[in-house]
């Protein structure tokens, strides 16, 4: 099976194909990821508007890179998959109109894929692990364990109650004066600071593996504050103060799951740990996370850093993984802002999905 993945949420434009054989090994043949950093930066986030006309532009050039890039014609693909939510609407339709005029056209099967899904069935493309397993969803919108039992079942152990972790990121990096994105900038500068300024570690110990993050932030706004002007030095320190503060969070609240994993699946359920998400590409967590996965006897599945972010191979994979079990939607699939991967649980308070 050969799947075209479209990819339009955000800020990335992207275009991917995937192949899994009939043996079940799967490939990337193609991932084209055009990022608008440049259009966004100086608005310090990304501008939705300025999101959709972006995609406008260059999603055809993704497409025709993508299928270039793998050696493929549209004859040679089996679906073509975009992402259908949770994201900025106006982007999110740009894809799922143009993935079904392509489907049209070509006569092609279509699959509306969801965001989250296709960064929680990332590991099962790069590792090809089998369900269930725990996931650790870290990225800009979401925060969140989930247990995964297959495709499309989703059990939300945990959810942020406020910021997301890749939001904690941007907003204390633009505190502290750092470009957007802020996650890779912290990381960096951190590598130069110590982790010597106190920050507090909200929900840590609580038995729900619950997360609140928002606090953290305002207390490295208030410790700049105590410590302005701030020297390279000083913002280098709240960096790798924050980082740690993040990871020693993390490695609690993801240990909580477990706890809450073997529970419901009993103690003989594959000890598999996913993270994913943007976040997922900060070094420290994942040393963090591996540390946790040793002392518990889970093996931790973290994608390569390409697939951590936005991509266009997950939605295909994503796609590729419905299409195979004989699911596809019709050209009434709409792109929808809000698309909750687990629609039962109870929304969270003030949580994003
Ligand atoms: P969602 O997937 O929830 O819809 P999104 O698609 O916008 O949101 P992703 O692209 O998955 O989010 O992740 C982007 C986030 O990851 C940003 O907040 C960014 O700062 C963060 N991020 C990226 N790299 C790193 C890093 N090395 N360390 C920390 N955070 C990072
Ligand atoms: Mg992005
Ligand atoms: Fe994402």
């Amino acid at each position: 099976l050969t799947v075209l993945g479209i990819e339009t949420s955000c800020d990335e434009t992207a275009a991917a194909v995937v192949r899994r054989e009939s043996d079940g090994s799967a490939a990337i043949l193609s991932n084209v990821v055009r990022d608008q950093l440049d259009l966004h930066r100086r608005y310090g986030g990304v501008v939705p508007e300025i999101a959709a006309r972006a995609h406008v532009e260059l999603l055809d050039a993704a497409i025709a890179q993508a299928l270039d890039d793998a050696g493929l014609t549209f004859e040679e693909i089996d679906a073509v998959a975009a992402t259908a939510g949770p994201g900025l609407i106006g982007g999110l339709i740009v894809g799922v109109v143009t993935g079904k005029a392509i489907a049209l056209a070509r006569g092609l099967p279509f699959v509306a894929v969801n965001h989250l899904e296709a960064h929680a069935l990332t590991a099962r493309l790069t590792d090809g692990i089998g369900f269930p397993y725990l996931l650790l969803l870290v990225s800009g919108g979401h925060t969140q364990l989930l247990a995964v039992e297959g495709v499309g079942r989703y059990r939300r152990l945990g959810t942020t109650l406020d910021d997301a972790l890749g939001e904690a990121f941007d907003k204390t990096a633009k505190l502290l004066g750092l470009p957007y994105p802020g996650g890779p900038e912290v990381e960096k500068l951190a590598k130069d600071g110590d982790a010597s300024i106190p920050l507090p570690r909200p929900m840590l110990g609580r038995a729900e593996p619950h997360f609140s993050l928002a606090g953290l932030k305002t207390a490295v706004r208030q410790a700049a504050q105590q410590r302005a002007p701030l020297s390279d030095q000083v913002v280098a320190d709240l960096c790798a103060s924050f980082q740690e503060a993040v990871a020693e969070i993390m490695v609690d609240r993801t240990g909580r799951g477990m706890a809450l994993y073997l529970d419901q699946f009993g103690e003989d359920a594959p000890r598999q740990l996913v993270v994913a998400g943007g976040v997922a590409a900060n070094q420290r967590l994942r040393e963090a996370l591996d540390r946790l996965c040793h002392a518990q006897g889970f093996t931790l599945h973290a994608p390569p850093l390409a697939l951590c972010s936005d991509n266009g191979a997950m939605i295909a994979w994503a796609g590729l993984e419905h299409f195979a079990r004989g699911e596809r939607d019709d050209m009434t699939a709409e792109a929808r802002a809000r698309w909750p991967l687990d629609p039962d649980a109870p929304p969270a308070i003030g949580a994003g999905v």
